[in-house]
């Protein structure tokens, strides 16, 4: 099976006890333990996506922001770089 998908930290579900990851494969997230025991391969293709605008760009910056939405995007904030300057306790 070939995708082509943005590589993300892995979601943890807690299901009985045990923890399930999930890989956001795409337009599905894909549970990982059906390949426990198995080989499975991921390759780069080298194309950056911005994690703001989801656009392709050349050149990313702090946690995977492009320049426009590392200055614009509310996810890329002041915080980002001087966590005392977050808001989020505010609920701004
Ligand atoms: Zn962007």
């Amino acid at each position: 099976m070939d995708q082509v998908f943005l590589l993300k930290k892995m979601r943890v579900l807690t299901v009985d006890g045990a923890a399930r990851y999930y890989l956001d494969a795409g337009d599905f997230p894909m549970a990982m333990d059906q390949f426990l025991g198995r080989t499975i391969r991921i390759s780069a293709t080298g194309r950056k996506v911005c994690n703001g605008c989801q656009q392709e760009v050349n050149a990313l910056f702090r946690m995977g922001y492009c320049t426009p939405c590392f200055y614009t995007h509310p996810a890329a904030g002041a915080s980002l770089v001087s966590p005392e300057k977050s808001t989020a306790h505010l609920g701004i």
